[in-house]
């Protein structure tokens, strides 16, 4: 599954630095709409990518990934609750 087909057009950002690397350079970073995660894309021919805290050109704290949080209601939907 590619995190790019989830991200949305225009999602909001930090700083016009993320903007820029997000909507112009080739995966130097990406941002996964689904989970709410900024990532640094991990080379190894995947979509693996290692999760940012902080961002690297303005400095404000990331969101924290609601990774946990949209797997358990999935979860608990195909179970039919
Ligand atoms: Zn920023």
């Amino acid at each position: 599954m590619s995190p790019r087909a989830e991200e949305p057009a225009n999602p909001p950002h930090c700083c016009e630095m993320m903007r820029y690397y997000i909507d112009h350079e080739d995966r130097v970073i990406y941002y996964w709409a689904r989970f709410d995660e900024y990532l640094v894309p991990v080379h190894d021919g995947g979509t693996s990518g290692i999760q940012m805290r902080f961002c690297p050109w303005c400095g404000v704290r990331l969101p924290i990934s609601k990774r946990d949080v949209v797997l358990a209601r999935e979860e608990d939907e195909a179970r039919g609750r």
